[in-house]
């Protein structure tokens, strides 16, 4: 049977296309290699009495419509988190409570536009300002951008940074049911109007002419290859997943060939994070350091730098969390290798004896999304020069292929579920506008 549109994935951006294509009517096919709706957003909910873990997004930067138009909705909630920042040294906690104020000095001395764009890291040596606030100033992009410093369009960070609603790190919330609700209501909805979901399909093979493309896939099911046939398509899929060698788990072949695309991601880079959960019988740190719930701690110069706490009634929960370059020294290791080097960092810090820490560790929770051979990172940034590359990846080719997820948003504000959701809607009215001109036609 030929489909309307095919959608590759079922992360943010593939609901939300799915969401409002199934609800004007047309057939729609999902295809997704895992078992599970969500993709990068994936939170693990099995806890009694207790708030979820989430692996991969946490927070809801800012106001983002995409998403609290949605939370109200589907009747999820929302928790603002604490905006206090401690830092770590020989002395012990001290707060910052000039952390944003002095990020913000840095991030204004940055030109949004003109001939000469640079590296983050050339930036930072040529600008003359207190050597903390260019510190904080480093390690707010290499942490929360996910970027490698000497890859980094400094223009890219200017953009968002300086922008109205900035980045929105400043002003977070997490979703109090966990960020995988809002994932399942909206796939919920878009099964609702009738469009079908495959799971366990990892597609290799796309072949296309305009209004007609040929997908095949691999049936992990059953094993054998699957081909689909739709008018259009339209591919969600992460960076890291479409820059993957050929032959790889999860690489996709184009037929033919998309130079553009190729062009396009030459100037995004998938950013890398490793992020732990550890899950703790009692907030044991409250004896040292008086921070508030969704309160950052910050240990300069270790593995994972940054933390943040969660804690209520029911959960004590620390998250440790490396971004960028740094982060890529964790790919590969073992995951209790890294947990028992957390603890021994938390015990020094903490001067907690190491056996109680492990009597008070109720449970950890580790993905490496970089070794994932679906997202192959955790969200992308842009490159000296590719200011123009999310548009370049975003455009529609020969009115048939379609492309949205998190790096084609057109705002310049990637590596975000508000960016994934807003592409995806994007690519349905591109869609919507010329298949109603074919039907009319
Ligand atoms: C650790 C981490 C923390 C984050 N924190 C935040 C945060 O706090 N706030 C925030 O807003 N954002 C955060 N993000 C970013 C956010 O999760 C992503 O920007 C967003 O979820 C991306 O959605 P997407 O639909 O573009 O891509 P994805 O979610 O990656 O969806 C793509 C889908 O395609 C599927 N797929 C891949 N290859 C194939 C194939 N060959 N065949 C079929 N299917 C395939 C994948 O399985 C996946 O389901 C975080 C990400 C990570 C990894």
């Amino acid at each position: 049977m030929k489909s309307d549109v095919l959608i590759i994935g079922a992360g943010m951006a593939g609901l939300a296309a799915a969401e409002v294509l199934s609800s004007r009517g047309l057939t729609v096919e999902v295809l997704e290699a895992q078992e599970r709706v969500g993709g990068r957003v994936y939170s693990l909910g099995f806890f009694r009495n207790s708030s979820p873990v989430e692996l991969g997004a946490e927070f809801v930067h800012g106001k983002p419509p995409e998403i609290l138009n949605r939370l109200k909705e589907y009747g999820l909630k929302t928790q603002s988190i604490s905006d206090q920042h401690f830092i770590y040294n020989q002395d012990g906690f001290s707060e910052m409570p000039r952390f944003w104020e002095m990020i913000d000095k840095i991030m204004s001395q940055l030109s949004i536009r003109g001939e000469n764009d640079r590296t983050f890291q050339d930036t930072l040596e040529s600008l003359d300002a207190p050597q903390e606030s260019l510190e904080l100033a480093r390690s707010f992009v290499e942490g929360f951008h996910a970027a490698d410093l000497s890859k980094i369009s400094t223009m890219s960070v200017a953009q968002v940074e300086n922008s109205p609603d900035k980045s929105g790190a400043q002003d977070a919330a997490r979703i109090c049911e966990g960020y995988s609700q809002l994932a399942h209501s909206i796939y919920r909805r878009a099964k609702r109007n009738k469009a079908g979901f495959q799971f366990h399909r990892v597609v290799k093979e796309i072949v296309w002419q305009p209004g007609n493309v040929w997908v095949s896939a691999h049936d992990l099911e059953t094993n054998h290859i699957q081909s689909f046939h739709a008018r259009t398509a339209l591919i969600t899929l992460p960076v890291g997943v479409l820059k993957s060698k050929p032959g790889t788990k999860g690489s996709i072949r184009f037929r033919p060939n998309l130079e553009m695309k190729s062009k396009a991601l030459q100037s995004i880079e998938m950013g890398s994070v490793c992020k732990a959960v550890l899950r703790f019988r009692e907030p044991f740190w409250l004896q040292k350091l008086s921070i508030r719930d969704g309160g950052f701690f910050h240990i300069p110069g270790v593995d994972f730098p940054t933390w943040w706490v969660n804690y209520d009634e029911k959960s004590a929960v620390l998250t440790a969390w490396v971004g960028g370059k740094l982060a890529e020294k964790q790919i590969g290791r073992a995951t209790g290798d890294i947990v028992d080097s957390l603890l021994e960092l938390l015990s020094d810090v903490f001067t907690i004896n190491r056996r109680e820490l492990h009597r008070l560790l109720r449970s950890w929770h580790y993905r490496d999304w970089q070794s994932d051979p679906f997202s192959r990172g955790a969200y992308s940034y842009l490159s000296v020069g590719g200011l123009e590359a999310q548009e370049k990846l975003a455009a529609p080719v020969a009115d048939t292929l379609y492309f949205a997820g998190e790096a084609t948003h057109l705002g310049g504000q990637t590596g975000t579920v508000d960016a994934a959701l807003a592409s995806g809607a994007r690519a349905a009215q591109e869609i919507l506008a010329v298949l109603k001109t074919v039907s009319a036609a």
